[in-house]
C-alpha cells in the first residue's frame, strides 16, 4: 500500500512509496485512511526538530491527525461495524506509570510513551492501519466531512479544561459562612478571552472556549487575513492582526482572564504576559520550535508583575481518549450553532501525490488535508 514517509533526523526528503499491507493482530481492527490533516508539528519531524522512527528502522510514517472508517473487526463483535467512521488518538503509553495505566498517557510520568505519525510509531498517512479498538474514538457519520479536525480539536479540549480547572485556585467571593480559600460564589470567570495565534489550534480553541461560555473572546496574529476575520466573525469571536507591532502597543490598556497561546512563538508569550489581569491564566500550547535563538527579557519583571496579582501559566500536550470524545460532542455543538462553520476550516484538499505540497505551510489558508481514500 502507499504511505507517506519521512526519516527524522536524516537529511533526506519525505517520500510517497509502497510499505507492507498492515495485518490486524489478534484484537485490533483494519482501518481504512480516508484523510489525514497536515500540521506544525508535521512540519517540525520534515525540519528535524522533532520525532523518530520505530525502533530499528530508518522511515516514519507520517501523519498523526487521521479520520478513516472500519474495514476489518476481525471477528469483534463488540459494537463495531465495517463502515464506522473513526479517528485514533495519537499517544500509547509507557507501559510503566500509573497514568498511562489509567488511559492517560498525556500525563505519562516515565516519557517512555510513543506517539503514532511522530515519535517512535507509525502515523496514517497510508492507506490502511489497524489499531485496537481502545485508542479508536467512533465519530457519528453526520461529521464525516470535519472529523479530520477531531485530533487537534481534542489537544484544544485539553488546553482549556486544563486552563480553567487550574482557576479553582482562584477562591469564591468571600461570604461570612465560607473560608476564603472554600469554593464559593465562583471567584474567577473567563469573561476576557486572548487567543495567540489563528491557525487551527487558535481558531479551535477560541470556539472550544466560546463554548465554554467564554465572555469575549479575541484572537489576534501578525498578518491580516480577511477570510480568518469572517469566519471568527461567524461564532462572535473578535480578530486582530498585529501587523508585527508589538501587543502591548495593539492592545493598550487591556487585560485578559485567559490567554490561550497557540503561536509556538516565545517572543508572543513574552509579549502578552504583561496584558494578563489579576487572578488570570496564559495556556501554553504552542511546540516551541527552538530557533528563535537566544534573546534578554525582563524576567524580574515579568515574574514579580504576576506575583503581585496571582498571574499564572499552566502548559498542555497531547490528549488523552476522554478529551477527543468531549470533541465529537464539541463538533456536535458547533455545527449546531454556527452550520459550516468546522468545514470552513478545511481550506486545502490535495491528493497524496502531492505531499510535498501538503506539508508546506499554506499562507492564507488554515488546514490543509490529504485525501488518501473515499
Ligand atoms: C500532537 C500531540 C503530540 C505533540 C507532541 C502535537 O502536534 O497533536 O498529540 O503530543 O504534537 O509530539
Amino acid at each position: 500500500m502507499r504511505a507517506v514517509v519521512v526519516y527524522p533526523g536524516k537529511n533526506r526528503s519525505p517520500e510517497l512509496t509502497d510499505v507492507a499491507e498492515p495485518s490486524p493482530a489478534p484484537g485490533q481492527l483494519r482501518v481504512k485512511v480516508l484523510r489525514v490533516g497536515v500540521c506544525g508539528t508535521d512540519r517540525e519531524i520534515l525540519a528535524g526538530g522533532h520525532g523518530a522512527p520505530p525502533p530499528g528502522q530508518e522511515r516514519l510514517v507520517l501523519g498523526h491527525e487521521s479520520f478513516g472508517q472500519v474495514e476489518d473487526v476481525a471477528g469483534h463483535a463488540d459494537g463495531w461495524s465495517p463502515g464506522d467512521y473513526v479517528v485514533a488518538t495519537v499517544r500509547r503509553g509507557c507501559g510503566a506509570c500509573a497514568h498511562c495505566a489509567a488511559n492517560m498517557s498525556d500525563f505519562c510520568t516515565t516519557g517512555g510513551f510513543v506517539e503514532r505519525g511522530i515519535l517512535g510509531m507509525d502515523g496514517f498517512l497510508a492507506e490502511r492501519y489497524v489499531e485496537e479498538p481502545r485508542y479508536l474514538v467512533r465519530v457519528p457519520p453526520e461529521l464525516r466531512e470535519v472529523g479530520v479536525l477531531l485530533e487537534p480539536l481534542s489537544v484544544v479540549e485539553k488546553a482549556a479544561q486544563q486552563a480553567l480547572a487550574s482557576q479553582v485556585r482562584v477562591p469564591g467571593k468571600p461570604t461570612a459562612s465560607l473560608e476564603p480559600w472554600q469554593a464559593g460564589p465562583p471567584g474567577w470567570q473567563p469573561e476576557r478571552v486572548l487567543v495567540l495565534g489563528a491557525g487551527p489550534i487558535g481558531i479551535l480553541g477560541a470556539l472550544v472556549l466560546k463554548l465554554a461560555g467564554a465572555g469575549e473572546v479575541l484572537a489576534v496574529e501578525r498578518t491580516e487575513r480577511p477570510a480568518k476575520r469572517d469566519l471568527l466573525a461567524t461564532a462572535g469571536i473578535g480578530y486582530k492582526a498585529t501587523g508585527g507591532g508589538p501587543l502591548r502597543d495593539v492592545l493598550a490598556g487591556e487585560q485578559f482572564d485567559l490567554i490561550l497561546e497557540a503561536t509556538g512563538s516565545s517572543q508572543s508569550v513574552v509579549d502578552a504576559l504583561p496584558l494578563l489581569a489579576a487572578n488570570s491564566v496564559c495556556c501554553l500550547t504552542g511546540v516551541f520550535p527552538g530557533s528563535a535563538g537566544e534573546r534578554s527579557v525582563p524576567l524580574d519583571e515579568l515574574l514579580r508583575e504576576m506575583l503581585y496579582r496571582n498571574k499564572s501559566i499552566v502548559t498542555t500536550v497531547n490528549s488523552n481518549r476522554s478529551y477527543f470524545e468531549r470533541g465529537v460532542q464539541s463538533m456536535v455543538e458547533i455545527e449546531r450553532r454556527w452550520p459550516g462553520l468546522l468545514a470552513r476550516l478545511i481550506t486545502r484538499r490535495m491528493p497524496m501525490e502531492r505531499y510535498a505540497e501538503a506539508v508546506e505551510p499554506e499562507r492564507d489558508g488554515v488546514k490543509t488535508v490529504v485525501e488518501v481514500g473515499r
